[in-house]
C-alpha cells in the first residue's frame, strides 16, 4: 500500500526525491542526473535569475563509518549580468567530496578533506547537493568580464543620443498643445 506522501514523492523529478543516503553508502550505488538549475528553489531565492542544466552522477560510499558522496558535474549556468541586466554564460565543472552528516553536530568531526553538507534525516536530494555546490561555483554579483560583451560598458553611439530619443517628448509637447 502507498500511502499519499508517497504518491507525492512519485511525481517528484528524480532529482528533487530525498534519497537514503545510509544505504546508498552501503550499496555503493551510483545516481546519473541532469538538474535544470531555474527549478533549483534555492538558486532562485538568492536574487538574481540563473538558467541551464547541469548534468553529471554522484558516487555514494562508505568511508570510515561515514556516508561520503563524490559529485560531478559540469553544464552551462546563464545569469544576469548585475551591470547591463543582459543574460551571461558561465561554464560550470564541479568534482567535489562531501560527508552526509544527519546532523549540524557531526561537522566538526568530519576529515578536513571532506566538505560536510547536512543530510537531515540521513535524506537529501540530487538537487539539494547540487545547488551546495553551484552556490560556491557561481559569482555572488555576476558581471561581465571585461572583454565580453557588456551592454552597460558599452558607449552609446551618438546617434542614439540624438533626436532619436527626444521624439517622443517632441510629440508629446505636440499633444498637449492640441
Ligand atoms: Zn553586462
Amino acid at each position: 500500500m502507498r500511502g499519499p506522501r508517497d504518491m507525492r514523492l512519485s511525481e517528484l523529478p528524480p532529482w528533487a526525491k530525498p534519497l537514503d543516503v545510509e544505504r546508498l553508502a552501503d550499496e555503493s550505488a551510483g545516481v546519473d542526473f541532469a538538474v535544470p538549475l531555474e527549478e533549483l528553489a534555492a538558486l532562485r531565492s538568492e536574487g538574481a535569475p540563473v538558467s541551464g542544466t547541469v548534468s553529471g552522477r554522484v558516487q555514494f560510499s562508505r568511508e570510515q563509518g561515514r556516508a561520503v558522496a563524490e559529485l560531478r558535474f559540469s553544464g552551462t549556468a546563464t545569469l544576469e549580468c548585475q551591470r547591463c541586466m543582459q543574460p551571461m554564460e558561465r561554464a560550470l565543472e564541479v568534482k567535489s567530496r562531501v560527508a552526509l552528516i544527519a546532523a549540524e553536530a557531526d561537522a566538526p568531526r568530519v576529515p578536513a578533506d571532506l566538505d560536510p553538507v547536512l543530510a537531515e534525516g540521513g535524506r537529501i536530494s540530487i538537487g539539494k547537493l547540487v545547488t551546495e555546490e553551484v552556490l560556491l561555483a557561481l559569482p555572488i554579483v555576476p558581471l561581465h568580464e571585461p572583454g565580453e560583451a557588456c551592454a552597460a560598458a558599452a558607449e552609446v553611439p551618438a546617434q542614439e543620443q540624438g533626436s532619436e530619443t527626444h521624439k517622443p517628448f517632441a510629440r508629446l509637447a505636440e499633444l498637449l498643445k492640441r
